[in-house]
This record gives C-alpha cells, sequence and structure tokens, in this order.
C-alpha cells in the first residue's frame, strides 16, 4: 500500500480541469504563461473592490457620476476598468423611487472588470429564472426589504450588455474619502441583490482591530520577559513573569475571541 499521503483527493471537476489544460498545453493551443497571467488577473487583479472604487467615486464627484450615467463604459475605463465582459457597460441608479437588480436569464453574463468572476447563486437556474418572475422575494431571501413604494427594475445582461447598479449612497457618510466610501459597497449592492454597508459597521470593526492590536501589544511584552527569563538563573523572576503570563492570558484570551467573534459578525 502506498504510504504517499494527500491532503485531500482532488474532486472529478479538478481532475477534469487539470487534464483538459494538461492537454492544450501538449497541442499547443495554450500557453501556460497565458493561462497564469490569466489566473493571476481574475484571482487578484480584478473583483468587487474596482466596482466600489466606481461607486465611491460617483458618490462624492457629481461630474464623474453624471459621465458614468451617461457613457458607462467610458467612464469606468477612465479610473482602468476595462477588458473582456466589460466591452458595453450600463451603469443603472437606485434612487428613492426605483431599487435596481440585475440578472442573466439565459446564462451567467456578469461585468468581469468591475466585479470579477460571478458568484454561483448567481448562475444558478433559480435565481436567473425567479428574479424576473418574483424579484421582491428573491431580495427579501437576500435580506433585502424594499418598500412597496419603490419599483422594483430588473435588468437582463447579455453577452451585448453588462449591467451594474450605483447604489444610494448610505445616510452619515458626509465628509467620508472615497476609500472610506468604498468600504461600504459591497459586490451583492451593485449587482442590486444588497445594500451597501451603513457607516457604523466599518467604524465597529475599525474599533475591534483597534482592541486586537491593544490585546497583542499587551500580550508580546509579557511573552517576551517570559522567554528571556526562562533561561536565567533567577527562579523568583522567572516564577513572576510565568505568573503574570498566565494572568494574562486569562482575561486576553476571552477578549482575542470575543472581539474575533465580533469580526466574523459584522
Ligand atoms: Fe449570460
Amino acid at each position: 500500500m502506498s504510504r504517499h499521503k494527500h491532503a485531500h483527493p482532488p474532486s472529478e471537476t479538478e481532475v477534469k480541469v487539470k487534464a483538459l489544460e494538461s492537454l492544450l498545453i501538449e497541442k499547443g493551443l495554450v500557453d501556460p504563461l497565458v493561462l497564469d497571467e490569466l489566473i493571476d488577473t481574475y484571482e487578484h487583479r480584478v473583483g468587487p473592490q474596482n466596482g466600489a472604487k466606481v461607486v465611491a467615486k460617483a458618490w462624492s464627484d457629481s461630474n464623474y457620476r453624471a459621465r458614468l450615467l451617461d457613457d458607462s463604459t467610458d467612464a469606468i475605463r477612465e479610473l482602468g476598468f476595462q477588458g473582456r465582459q466589460g466591452e458595453d457597460m450600463v451603469v443603472v441608479e437606485n434612487t428613492s423611487e426605483v431599487h435596481n437588480m440585475v440578472v442573466c436569464t439565459l446564462c451567467s453574463c456578469y461585468p468581469w472588470p468591475v466585479l470579477g468572476l460571478p458568484p454561483v447563486w448567481y448562475k444558478s437556474a433559480p435565481y436567473r429564472a425567479r428574479a424576473v418572475s418574483e424579484p421582491r422575494s428573491v431580495l427579501e431571501e437576500f435580506g433585502v426589504f424594499i418598500n412597496k413604494e419603490v419599483e422594483v427594475r430588473v435588468w437582463d445582461s447579455t453577452a451585448e450588455v453588462r449591467y451594474l447598479v450605483l447604489p444610494m449612497r448610505p445616510e452619515g457618510t458626509d465628509g467620508f474619502s472615497e476609500k472610506q466610501l468604498a468600504r461600504l459597497v459591497t459586490r451583492d449592492s451593485m449587482v442590486g441583490t444588497g445594500l451597501p454597508k451603513s457607516p457604523r459597521s466599518i467604524q465597529w470593526k475599525a474599533h475591534m482591530i483597534w482592541v486586537e492590536r491593544r490585546v497583542w501589544a499587551e500580550l508580546i511584552p509579557k511573552w517576551m520577559n517570559l522567554f528571556f527569563t526562562m533561561s536565567g538563573k533567577n527562579e523568583l523572576l522567572h516564577l513572576h513573569w510565568q505568573l503574570d503570563f498566565l494572568e494574562s492570558g486569562i482575561w486576553i484570551c476571552p477578549v482575542l475571541l470575543v472581539n474575533k467573534w465580533n469580526m466574523m459578525n459584522t
């Protein structure tokens, strides 16, 4: 029996993809360097963070917003976002009267340069069908409750045109920089199945990051003291640092755990 161990066996799909990739490279149909470049692009360089920059700029610069609604492809290209599946973009603006939502009823057309690759649910048959027949119910399943007086408009992205939703700027963000605003923009808010985050949520998160840093700043010197006295001859000092370390662990560990839990749930 082989003693060679794998972390986990590859799935059937992974094996098929690998076989196809090897065959295409072997036949000279695909350059492995180009393939690596493509994977790196879609893993690291394109994603909702690009769309968030577009939205944040539109929120803070009314001239840009006007250009974005007038000629979306050009205005998005101004920020350096262009390429496949983003050649013809249309940005639709949410207002107090209209909430926009995007779907591709036929397959999975999605604006890659600004949102990256589509999530699984976007490509699923139920979303594609129900987004059109019962958009409000679908929105409710995403936790988005749209007032009855607000019209819900559903846009069907196609190979020709890709839609991006410009969500409404959240209340309480006066004086926010574009960078701060971009942190409030979620992927789903640009598809229309979500809303931007509230400014309070990121302030709370920033506070928790501060708490965590303070805790580590407290803990690290204690570890260092313990480490340096371990090899020393002074038994009393050694014991003192051990007790100090144990005592700090009693309150620091729960603080870190609670903080982590809060961070994951906000
Ligand atoms: Fe499609």
